[in-house]
């Protein structure tokens, strides 16, 4: 990333620049003079910082409407120029994005083999065409989103049995071939992080649960700010226990919440009570058209799903709930049965707890990716 490539600068001003950028970022478009109120920087400070800014074309400069004299000159971010590479493995895209999660430009992952190291060796090449065909100082970097167990901070994937792969030291290898810098997370984590990212409401929430409830059922926890990963497996909802004595779950438990509702689970039901076999999106078209046997079970997925909420409340106590994946497209019908689980079995205390639907909001998996890059270069440096 262009201010994370300069090494030399210092540790202040670093501070200084990336305290502006994400204030920028916020509140846009701001002139020097607000700059300098809100961080408490002295005029000279923030101009320093602004120049470089401007400089390395971060920034861009725009007019102000007069008030009777000189038009202001106002900062914002630039969007143009600055781009990222995403890229999402679950629907197999590649990406192009501006700084604000908007895709310019999307093309499809495509795989000879099946093979982990062979697989990754197919990646680098497609990234590089993508990067050779714009121009490379524009790109500040790659996010990648896997579904599985991933080590951040090492870029590496350490199981992913949906791609097979094991022990994958992706980044390590990209940044090799491709010399730019390359995040991975969790597919969970990054769409939780790309709707923190890039939804202004979101953006200050300091303690809130996203689930990502659709084929496969999981939940990203966000607690002082931070991402709880536990011990690698934090957020493991879908195996949260609703019925004992339930169906029997992938896992080798029963009654898990994904055994439950899991998109083929609420398929299944509806099949055996009508004998009608539905894909989920005529499924979602019965729902709409107030077909009886359709409302009945969202009512039975928002009452299950609401009873492990009731216990993440109780847990955690989190202000807020965002449901997101392919079951929060059935909308405000499960929300409100969702509200009212929630308000008839939480713990007075956690009942206050908003629920939203992430929607239309939700980016998907590689607006999820493109915020890990996005993210990094507005984190504030931590002193080393
Ligand atoms: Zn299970």
């Amino acid at each position: 990333m262009k201010e994370l490539k300069k090494g030399s600068l210092k540790f202040v001003q670093r501070y200084n620049q990336t305290l502006i950028l994400r204030l920028i970022r916020q509140r846009s478009p701001l002139s020097r003079y607000e700059l300098a109120k809100l961080t408490k920087l002295s005029p000279t400070t923030v101009g320093n910082a602004v120049d470089e800014l401007l400089a390395i074309g971060l920034l861009r400069e725009t007019e102000g409407a007069s008030s009777g004299g000189r038009k202001p000159r106002l900062l914002e971010l630039n969007a143009k120029g600055n781009l990222v590479i995403a890229v999402g493995f679950m629907g197999r895209q590649i990406a192009l994005c501006n700084l604000q999660g908007q895709i310019l430009e999307q093309q499809p992952l495509v795989f000879q083999s099946q093979d982990g190291p062979q697989m990754l060796e197919e990646l680098s090449q497609q990234l590089k065409s993508l990067i050779d065909s714009h121009q490379r100082e524009n790109i500040l970097g790659i996010g990648i989103s896997v579904p599985g167990l991933v080590d951040p901070s090492g870029g590496l994937v350490l199981l992913s049995t949906y791609l097979g792969w094991e022990s994958l030291p992706l980044t390590p290898r990209l940044e090799e071939d491709l010399g730019l810098p390359v995040m991975v997370e969790n597919d969970g984590i990054a769409l939780a992080l790309g709707e923190k990212t890039f939804r202004e409401a979101l953006e200050k929430e300091e303690n809130f649960v996203y689930i990502h409830a659709g084929y496969g059922i999981g939940a990203t926890v966000v607690l002082g700010g931070e991402i709880q990963r536990g011990e690698g497996l934090a957020g493991e909802i879908g195996h949260m226990t609703i019925d004992w004595q339930g169906p029997q779950c992938s896992c080798g438990s029963r009654g898990c919440l994904e055994a439950l509702i899991a998109i083929p689970r609420l398929l299944a039901k509806y099949q055996q009570s009508t004998g009608k076999a539905l894909t989920f999106a005529q499924f979602k078209e019965k729902v709409a058209g107030g077909d009886e046997k359709a409302l009945e079970i969202v009512d039975f997925a928002g009452g299950v799903l609401g009873v492990g909420l009731v216990n993440v409340c109780n847990l955690l106590n989190p202000q807020l709930i965002v449901v997101g994946g392919e079951l929060s497209l059935l909308g405000e019908l499960l929300r409100q049965k969702l509200c009212q689980v929630i308000s008839l079995n939480g713990l007075p205390g956690t009942k206050d707890v908003q629920v939203q639907l992430a929607g239309p909001h939700s980016g998907g998996e590689l607006v999820g990716a493109a915020s890990l890059v996005v993210e990094k270069m507005f984190a504030l440096p931590v002193m080393s």
